[in-house]
């Protein structure tokens, strides 16, 4: 082997003019108390507020509170494992969730693991959870329907895309029912839902994610999950992820819903970990920002503007309240948030007006603008019949002898009533809910006997379907019914009363 000393000089020059060194400067912390799923930190240099702080063991931790000589972080994960003087990292990024189209038929934790078992999420896409609202600018008004597919409130508290509407009721009156429905009522329609369960129990998320992949719901949903047994900065960061994964499609020209069940125990969960952080308690002892917590959140919701592709993401917050006392501190929040609230009550819920919507107390004040013109038509007569009847049959309950005239509007509004009860996991089309609406409306259903209204309605449907699919299709095509087709239905309807018997 020949050595040549020309062809190594210039291979060692070449290599030392390449020389440089490359410094990583990282920021090192160390633990110098932890307790409760908080810990504080000294040492670690330029922490920025929210960053994401990586501990020993694959814990994860974001930095809250930012003082002169140390930082205080909760945990997320299993932080029973973490001990004083352990080394703690800071990433320089902002807690960030995964976000795209592979999430879709997932369930994920607060930070948007998978917690399903089906692998790993693919996607390169990360968005930070503390996104900016859209501002005024970027907005336009609330136009398009989210199809809820229940009588009562596509009839009379339209949700619009991009709107905020809160359901708030007791418990077990079926705040999540109406959510679920309304998922299931998606299938086919270009809205893509995100459940997010808040401090729930595990076998509660579990539930709805079973009944969504029964209904085939799954393809178009995602779940976000952080149950009772999560810490309590997992539940706060909850919502904040479903949020940001509804963002996407919503930055995206896509139109997206997010459920988040519920805001209540949320507050709960911030005013957890506020307290460990040893922030100063406030009203019920929630912290002051408990109101900037939730508006935060909800802002996010928008309807975009066309130059920002036209996309929304609409939000059905859930809140409990106790003994229908929508008085208290987070209830009042919420609901001076949202664009109005689904009103459900245990009273009528026992009484088996199911939904138990109580349409009195309800309001949605801006899904008007996004509701079909030909449900429009017939909703105004229906709102106004309800409100004549509660005020009747309040004043009448112990009057004896009534005039006809009272006699007929009482009974038109208990089977209206009727009419607007739904069984759970049968939400409608647009145009059957027009039919057995404006049925009952245009007094079509006043001598037919209570108990029989469900079967009416039922047998109405197939009666439509079968002999008159054109009065359906122009609903659905035109989204409006002309009065020449108002005629028809009407028409069709007496046609079919002819041959029903209850
Ligand atoms: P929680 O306070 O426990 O979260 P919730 O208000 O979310 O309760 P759901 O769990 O949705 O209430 O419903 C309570 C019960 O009522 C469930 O058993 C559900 O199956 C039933 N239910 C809800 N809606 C209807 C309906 N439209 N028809 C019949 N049953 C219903
Ligand atoms: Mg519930």
């Amino acid at each position: 082997m020949d050595i040549n000393p020309a062809e190594i000089t210039s291979v060692l020059k070449k290599q030392i003019e390449a020389y440089g060194r490359e410094i990583e400067v990282e920021s090192i912390g160390t633990v110098i108390s932890i307790g409760d799923g908080v810990a504080r930190i000294s040492g670690l240099r330029d922490c920025q507020m929210s960053e994401m702080l990586e501990f020993p063991g694959d814990v994860f931790g974001i930095a809250l509170n930012l003082e002169p000589d140390h930082v205080g972080a909760v945990l997320l994960g299993d932080f029973t494992k973490i001990k004083e003087g352990d080394t703690v990292k800071g990433t320089g990024k902002i807690m960030s969730v995964p976000v795209g189209e592979a999430m879709l038929g997932r369930v994920v934790d607060a930070i948007g693991r998978p917690l399903d078992g089906k692998g790993p999420i693919e996607t390169e896409k990360f968005y930070p959870i503390e996104g900016q609202a859209p501002n005024v600018l970027e907005r336009q008004p609330v136009h398009e329907p989210v199809q809820t597919g229940i009588k009562a409130i596509d009839a009379m508290i339209p949700v619009g895309r991009g709107q905020r509407e809160l359901i708030i009721g007791d418990r077990q009156t079926g705040k999540t029912a109406v959510c679920i429905d309304t998922i299931l009522n998606q299938k086919g329609k270009d809205l893509i839902c995100i459940y997010v369960g808040i401090g729930q129990k595990m076998s509660t998320v579990k539930a709805v994610q079973e009944v969504l992949e029964k209904h085939g719901a799954m393809e178009y949903s995602i779940v976000v999950n952080a149950p009772a047994s999560d810490p309590a900065a997992m539940q706060w960061l909850a919502p904040f992820c479903g949020c940001t994964i509804g963002e996407y499609f919503r930055d995206n020209s896509q139109h997206a819903l997010v459920i988040y069940d519920d805001l209540y125990k949320h507050a709960m969960a911030w005013r957890e970990v506020s307290l460990l952080l040893r922030r100063p308690p406030g009203r019920e002892a929630f912290p002051g920002d408990v109101f900037n917590l939730h508006s935060r959140l909800l802002e996010r919701a928008a309807k975009l503007s066309d130059e920002k592709g036209a996309g929304s993401l609409t939000a059905l917050p859930i809140v409990e309240i106790q003994q229908g006392d929508v008085t208290a501190y987070i209830p009042t929040n919420v609901i001076s948030i949202t664009d109005g609230q689904i009103y459900l009550e245990t009273d009528l819920f026992n009484a088996g007006v199911r939904p138990a919507v109580n349409v009195g107390l309800s309001v949605s004040r801006v899904g008007g603008a996004a509701q079909t013109k030909a449900m429009k038509k017939v909703a105004g007569t229906l709102r106004l019949e309800m409100a004549q009847y509660r005020e009747l049959a309040a004043f009448t309950q112990f009057a004896s002898d009534l005039d006809t005239a009272t006699q007929n509007q009482l009974r038109r509004g208990e089977r209206l009533v009727e009419v607007l009860k739904q069984a759970q996991y049968e939400p409608l089309e647009v145009e059957e809910q027009i039919y057995i609406i404006y049925a009952g409306t245009q007094r079509f259903l006043d001598d037919i006997p209570v108990a029989a209204v469900e079967q009416f309605q039922k047998e109405l449907f197939t009666f439509m379907r079968d002999r008159h699919p054109e009065i359906g299709k122009e609903i659905r095509e035109k989204k409006a019914l002309s009065d020449d087709g108002f005629a028809k239905l009407k028409e069709a309807i007496a046609e079919f009363k002819k041959t029903f018997t209850a």
